[in-house]
């Protein structure tokens, strides 16, 4: 079945095959529904007019409708600029261009009404506007009467005249022959439960919206209609895989009850015993458990996952726990076989530097049922790794892996897929989390243990060294560590290097006494591990290093994490970063060093720091800074590629959309009554090429 909007923009009246090459280059729209969905990112007030008396320099942009008395060319060469006194016939102003003077010469002339529309500056006394748009006065521009839709569009774009004009233009042009074709994409109980207006009409008001309000109602219905198409499609994953996997039931808490009874080592906090009663509540539900479990740094996530692998080995099946490196691997296994010897029970590391003949035992003892628990990288998923019955996998995430690697383990129990539960040290809002996790359950430890001493953060200026070398001298005396990290990202590596090695030597020359560990990515892996391994060991009192030691290596007795250049570290990575320091009993610290030139952003960022240990509260902050995707980098931000709702700024109505799906699916889980019958359409009509089911196709 062809569908009017897909077709080709070439045959929009006004676009022609040259321009519909340029349209698909540049602003990757193929389609009439590309085109139409092609929205404007801002809109010009067109509504009002001002006299040139009123107009003050404060006023971002303003509409002035009069006419030219003169024009005059001051200044030679780059300073040549071409002056239009330009009058409402009570004062007057002017008008300044400094390019394309010839070109102006010949379309505007004294005498002529035109509407000029830009932003006023003062320039002594006088108030001007530069390069104003210009046009001839009409009966329709000017009644005054409309927003003006400004469209994003390239330079090349512009270079051939097709600028944001122009585009309005063209999407007059589609709307008027397009408009029969729009179709209602949401019931109509859910448009007038939710108070939005119908599809066409959105369309319309937010290329031309006829006032504030109507531009408003636009925006809601069309996010909403965008993020509850994602989040129909997310419950949906949800409810097939609940419905078609049935989940090994696990109900007996005897060993459990042993452990905490004899070897819980601590208290736990209200916040775990939260998330295992929710976890526990799942694994005896007799459906697949698929949970996401988030807490910062130090909350305690691993305690979680130990009782929840003994819930498992209670009833005679196998854990298994996949980190996204060796390192972490490591540490994952170091830890939890502290708690599995106490209890007696078998646990195995498996990654890819296990060697061979090491291998061979564990694949015996995993298949036998005799290994209890695995913990490793990927090299779990490869094909001989193979479990008597797995009832539980664990995926340390840390947005490493895709969903295809974690299906892949899921699969190693065939009759009756293994729970997951999803782990990550990396806070992600909430709108992210319901977006990029919406097919899971989400946990959140959202307190850390009690006595915690918050990590003192401090903001100082590269002209404070002596200060900050006195403190590390002062730690250091009374037998703590240090961490010295500095930048060190791709396209400056070799720069970077540099500051590295300076900031060796000059800690070198500070503590001749000290002995003092680098570590940077472009070493051996031999030499790193060497390295860490000193400063583990307390052999190295000061670690210099690029943020390799981000993940990893776990010291506690560091009790001090030195930033520099910490203005080009985003949020998120400065927060993981500090959360190197702060495992031991000691009070630690964090110093952030930058110069003394911040940008506005920067200046949160660090403000942020200072003020806060609060990893969730640290994530939204990061959220509004960067944009959701660039806060989780490129691999995932197809997935939050969204037309036009906001998730830094739409949470409410994300929540609201969420609800509504949730509560169709619920009533209808396959959209079988007629009410629902629009959705299905939808859903079927998207499926076929997009991911947002929102999208017109
Ligand atoms: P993360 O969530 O970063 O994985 P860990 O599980 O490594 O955190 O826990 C960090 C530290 O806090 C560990 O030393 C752990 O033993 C300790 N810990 C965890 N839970 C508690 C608790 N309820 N009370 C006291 N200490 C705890
Ligand atoms: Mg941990």
């Amino acid at each position: 079945m062809t569908n009017y909007f897909d077709t080709s923009i070439e045959f929009l009246k006004g676009i022609g095959p040259q321009r519909a090459v340029l349209f698909q280059k540049e602003l990757k729209i193929f389609s009439f529904g590309d085109l139409i969905q092609h929205y404007p990112f801002r809109y010009e007030d067109r509504t009002k007019f001002y006299v040139i008396a009123e107009i003050d320099e404060l006023m971002p942009y303003v509409q002035v409708k009069g006419k030219f008395t003169d024009f005059e060319i001051v200044g030679v060469k780059n300073k040549k600029r071409l002056i239009g006194y330009f009058t409402d016939g009570k004062s007057e102003m002017e008008m300044v261009w400094f390019q394309r003077i010839d070109w102006v010469m010949q379309k505007i002339k004294p005498g002529i009404e035109y509407v000029a529309f830009g932003k006023p500056t003062r320039f002594g006394k006088k108030i001007n506007i530069a390069h104003p748009e210009i046009e001839p006065a009409t009966e329709n521009n000017l009644k005054g009467n409309s927003f003006q839709p400004v469209y994003p569009v390239s330079e090349k774009l512009k270079a051939r005249h097709i600028d944001s004009k122009q585009i309005a233009k063209l999407q007059l042009e589609l709307f008027r022959v397009a408009e029969p074709h729009i179709r209602e994409t949401l019931p109509e109980y859910l448009l007038r439960g939710q108070t939005l207006i119908g599809k066409k009409e959105a369309i319309r008001n937010i290329h031309f919206p006829k006032s504030q309000e109507l531009l408003l109602a636009a925006q809601q219905r069309l996010k909403f209609e965008e993020l509850f198409y994602i989040q129909l499609r997310l419950i949906k994953m949800k409810l097939v895989r609940q419905g078609k996997f049935k989940g090994q039931v696990f109900n007996d808490a005897g060993i459990l009850t042993k452990f905490y009874k004899e070897y819980l080592p601590f208290e736990l906090t209200e916040a775990q015993k939260r998330v295992i009663r929710e976890i526990y509540g799942d694994m005896k539900s007799g459906k697949q458990m698929s949970r996401l479990l988030q807490g910062d740094v130090g909350s305690g996530k691993t305690i979680v996952a130990f009782i929840c692998i003994l819930l498992v080995i209670g009833g005679d099946a196998q854990a298994a726990l996949m980190a996204p490196t060796e390192i972490l691997a490591q540490q994952h296994f170091t830890n939890l076989k502290k708690h599995a010897d106490l209890m007696g029970i078998s646990i195995a590391l498996l990654t890819g530097s296990v060697k061979k003949s090491q291998r061979k035992p564990i694949h015996e003892n995993l298949q036998s049922g005799e290994l209890k628990i695995l913990i490793g990288t990927h090299a779990l998923i490869e094909e001989e790794v193979k479990f008597k019955k797995l009832g539980l996998a664990i995926i340390d995430e840390q947005h490493r892996f895709g969903v295809a690697q974690r299906s892949k383990l899921w699969q190693k129990n065939v009759d009756v897929y293994p729970h997951v539960l999803v782990m990550t040290a990396t806070p992600i809002p909430r709108t992210l989390a319901m977006t990029l996790y919406g097919d899971l359950e989400i946990s959140v430890i959202d307190e850390l243990p009690k006595g915690r001493k918050p990590i003192q953060t401090t903001h100082l200026f590269d002209s404070q060294r002596l200060k900050v070398n006195g403190f590390i001298r002062s730690q250091v005396d009374t037998g703590r560590q240090v961490y010295v990290v500095y930048p060190l990202i791709d396209e400056s590596e070799k720069l970077d290097l540099k500051h590295l090695m300076d900031g060796y030597e000059s800690m070198a020359r500070a503590f001749p006494d000290l002995p003092i560990s680098i570590v940077h990515g472009q070493m051996k892996s031999e030499a790193k591990d060497y390295e860490m391994a000193r400063f583990v060991k307390g052999e190295t009192k000061i670690m210099v290093a690029t943020t390799v030691i981000e993940v990893g290596v776990d010291v506690p007795n560091a009790s001090v994490m030195i930033i520099e250049s910490a203005e080009r570290f985003g949020l998120s990575q400065l927060h993981q970063l500090r959360g190197r320091v702060g495992r031991g009993a000691e009070q630690s610290y964090c110093i952030l060093m930058t110069s003394y030139k911040l940008g506005a952003d920067t200046k949160t960022r660090i403000e942020t720091m200072v003020r806060t240990n609060n990893g969730f509260e640290i994530a939204e902050t990061d959220l509004k800074l960067r944009g959701p995707g660039d806060l989780m980098g490129t691999q995932q931000s197809g997935a939050l590629d969204l037309l036009i709702a906001d998730l830094s700024k739409d949470g409410k109505l994300l929540q609201q959309a969420r609800d509504a799906a949730n509560e169709i699916l619920t009533d209808d889980p396959d959209l079988r009554k007629p009410e629902n019958g629009v959705i299905k359409i939808q859903i079927e009509q998207a499926k076929k090429t997009a991911v947002n089911w929102s999208r017109i196709s």
